[in-house]
C-alpha cells in the first residue's frame, strides 16, 4: 500500500506491527516511508490543535504537519519524526504512532500573510467575516480545540502594511488562499 494523507488511517489499521518496543537505532535502522508536509499551500504553521475528546490526531496540526513517518527496518516499529528548529541546535523528536487514534488528513493549518489593501477583497472572496473584528480573534497561544468541520482563524497580527493570521481549513481551501496570497 502506498501511503497517502487520505489512506494513512487505513494503513495504520492494517499495519501488522502495532505496540512493540524498539531498541534499534534511529539513524541507521529506520527509513522514511512517508512525508506529511504538504507544500502545496505554502509554509508550515506552528499552530497546534486537537479534538475536544482527544480521539483524533490531526496530521495538519503542528508538529505532525512537518513530520515524516519512519519505519524500523529490523522490527517494523513506526514513528513520526519532526525536527524542532528553535534554539541553536535543531532537535529531532520522535512520536510513536498511536494505533487507538483516528488520524485525519484534513483540516490543516496555514499561515496567511497579505497586504492590508487586500484584506477586504480577501474577506469578500473567502467569507472570513471574523477578520472584520480582528480584536475578537483568539491569540496564537496554547493548543486549540477544534471541530473538524469548521474553519478557524487564530493569531491575527498586523505589522506595517502586512497582516498575518493562521487559518485552519481543508487543504483545498488552503490552496485557494495560497493562490490569492501570491496574486497581485
Ligand atoms: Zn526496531
Amino acid at each position: 500500500m502506498i501511503i497517502t494523507l487520505e489512506n494513512i488511517n487505513a494503513f495504520f489499521q492494517e499495519y501488522p506491527v502495532k505496540n512493540i518496543k524498539c531498541d534499534h537505532k534511529i539513524l541507521t535502522d529506520y527509513e522514511k516511508i512517508f512525508g506529511v508536509f504538504d507544500g502545496s499551500f505554502g509554509y508550515l504553521s506552528y499552530l497546534e490543535f486537537k479534538s475536544n475528546d482527544n480521539s483524533t490526531i490531526f496530521l495538519g496540526s503542528y508538529p505532525f504537519n512537518g513530520s515524516d513517518l519512519w519505519k524500523c527496518k529490523k522490527c517494523g516499529k513506526l514513528k513520526f519524526f519532526y525536527t524542532e528548529a528553535g534554539g541553536h541546535f535543531p532537535k529531532m523528536i520522535a512520536i510513536d504512532v498511536d494505533f487507538d487514534k483516528n488520524y485525519k488528513s484534513d483540516p490543516f493549518v496555514k499561515l496567511v500573510s497579505i497586504n492590508k489593501d487586500k484584506l477586504s477583497n480577501f474577506i469578500e472572496k473567502f467569507n472570513f467575516n471574523e477578520l472584520k473584528n480582528p480584536e475578537n480573534i483568539q491569540k496564537f497561544d496554547g493548543v486549540k480545540i477544534i471541530d473538524k468541520d469548521i474553519e478557524y482563524i487564530f493569531g491575527y497580527h498586523e505589522y506595517g502594511n502586512t497582516i498575518t493570521f493562521n487559518i485552519v481549513a481543508d487543504r483545498d481551501t488552503l490552496r485557494k488562499l495560497f493562490e490569492f496570497e501570491k496574486s497581485d
